[in-house]
């Protein structure tokens, strides 16, 4: 078969695969991408769209709970699961042949089917409803596979009775009852989505907190205002076997020196993902990887010259944006320019559960660890004129930052809009913004936003409005 020969090669098309494919076209190059599955990958057809469609779901369902409290008599109404679901295929529907479009806009070639590498610029294509196709990467190839659902050990993911993010996703039914192994960003999403949809939740967290990457306030507010919805969560609570019976599943829990079981009808395994790179020809190209992320330079080359690799398979944060980041260093870096490298230090970290939490830099904790001398501002919802009128009052921003020379060092919100508010601390981080930089930035009133000048202007030891 005739090789088909393209400046770029660029095998996966989720976030970070299909964001350096239209850069590298940008900046010139021709450019064939490569999927064995929907173009968008796993974020837009099975993870961060549809569950943000479905917490939206979520939302609308819990105003219509909350009518009274708006003057708005509502009966009879009914909230369908299938019908969340369905909406939510819809959204990630329309978002995938959003990306088929680009590709076409920025005339990048789409081949259906399995990419492996025959050699470093070589890319077979298999499996495809089109037949096999040999692909040569004149420049180079970029490897952007993802990653897919980790879970424990002797522990099969059915997606029917235990289900990983994917089944939940895409089951239209809901379990009576659900445990949820896990309580990162998947576990305390879908605990949020199932609970307001009725299912008896029970959240395990092996470490002492829920989103342990957060700031240890942060988990407390979540873990409180999550119990006041009957979530139930336990921390330091080590799953060690799951085993279905005829009844329901057994989740056979460690906690404190002490083993019990805990029963549920479904089992949800949130417990993190591994990088997707078997069957990709890296071991006989001897490409290097640690612990099983494949190793990276700045410019997201691999140890072999003219092959990259970018998003989860990279390591870092399994982010999308993350991933989409790394994308644009790819393809500049190929395309004969020196982007800067992407600040792993700076990348938002963002759960939109409700209340939303989302985060920047260092935790207080680990700010206080560094020995530096540090200032922290902390403002609650409760006293923003905005969070008011919204009826959305849980949560707060807290600032930490260099008491001494006014750095941000980090930013931690629970509340509404966090996952959008986040940014003004992202881009001042960017720009080396200090505390005084931010004050004296006027922020409009009534807005959320005004939270974040107060939270900085109690780092510097005068709030307004508190
Ligand atoms: P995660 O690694 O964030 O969390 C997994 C959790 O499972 C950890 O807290 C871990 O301590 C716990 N765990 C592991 N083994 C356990 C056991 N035996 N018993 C009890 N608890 C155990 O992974 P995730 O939440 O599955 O998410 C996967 C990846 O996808 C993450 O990198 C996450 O950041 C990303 N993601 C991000 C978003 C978002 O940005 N909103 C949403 C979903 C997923």
């Amino acid at each position: 078969m005739a090789a088909q020969a393209f400046d770029v090669v660029v095998v996966g098309t989720g976030p970070g695969g299909y964001v350096s494919a239209i850069r590298c076209a940008q900046l010139g190059l021709s450019v064939a991408t490569v999927e064995d599955d929907r173009p968008g990958g796993v974020c837009l057809n099975w993870g961060c769209i549809p569950t943000k469609s479905l917490l939206r779901n979520a939302e609308v369902v819990h105003l219509f709970e909350r009518a009274a409290e708006f003057g708005i008599a509502v009966n009879d109404w009914k909230a369908d699961y299938a019908q969340a679901v369905q909406r939510s295929r819809r959204v990630a529907d329309r978002m995938a042949k959003g990306v088929e479009f680009l590709f076409r806009k920025n005339k990048i070639t789409l081949f259906r089917g399995r990419g492996a590498l025959t050699s470093a610029k070589v890319v077979e294509v298999t499996g495809g409803a089109d037949g096999a196709h040999t692909l040569e990467a004149r420049r180079a190839v970029i490897l952007a596979t993802g990653s897919e659902p980790r879970s424990l050990p002797g522990v099969t993911i059915d997606e029917k009775r235990i289900i990983s993010s994917t089944g939940a996703v895409t089951n239209e039914g809901r379990p009576g009852s659900l445990v949820i192994i896990g309580a990162g960003a998947v576990g305390i999403e879908f605990a949020d989505v199932y609970a307001t949809y009725g299912v008896k939740v029970t959240v395990l967290e092996a470490l002492p907190r829920v989103l342990p990457v957060e700031d240890e306030e942060v988990s407390a507010l979540i873990t409180r205002l999550f119990s006041r919805r009957d979530i139930a969560i336990r921390t330091g609570a080590k799953v060690k076997s799951v085993t279905p019976g005829a009844s329901g599943i057994a989740v056979a829990v460690e906690a404190e020196g002490k083993t019990d079981t805990v029963q549920a009808d479904q089992v949800l395994m949130a417990v993190g993902r591994a990088a997707r790179t078997k069957g990709l020809g890296l071991e006989a190209l001897s490409v290097a990887t640690e612990r099983g992320f494949v190793t990276v330079s700045a410019a997201m080359e691999t140890s072999v010259k003219g092959l990259y690799a970018i998003g989860d398979m990279a390591g870092h944060q399994m982010l999308a944006h993350k991933a989409m980041a790394e994308g644009v260093v790819a393809a500049e870096a190929i395309a004969g320019q020196s982007p800067r490298p992407v600040d792993y230090g700076n990348v938002p970290s963002c759960t939109y559960c409700r209340p939303q939490v989302a985060s920047i830099g260092v935790s207080e904790a680990t700010a206080r660890a560094g020995g530096r001398e540090i200032a922290v501002g902390k403002f609650p919802f409760t006293a923003s004129g905005k969070a008011v009128a919204l009826g959305e009052t849980d949560g707060f921003i807290k600032v930490v930052a260099d008491k001494t020379t006014g750095e941000l060092l980090g930013v931690h919100i629970v509340g509404p809009e966090a996952t959008e508010l986040i940014h003004e601390f992202a881009v001042g981080r960017t720009l080396e913004a200090t505390l005084e930089e931010i004050v004296h930035t006027i922020h409009a009133h009534p807005t959320l936003s005004e939270a974040a000048l107060e939270a900085t202007l109690a780092a510097l030891g005068h709030p307004i409005h508190i």
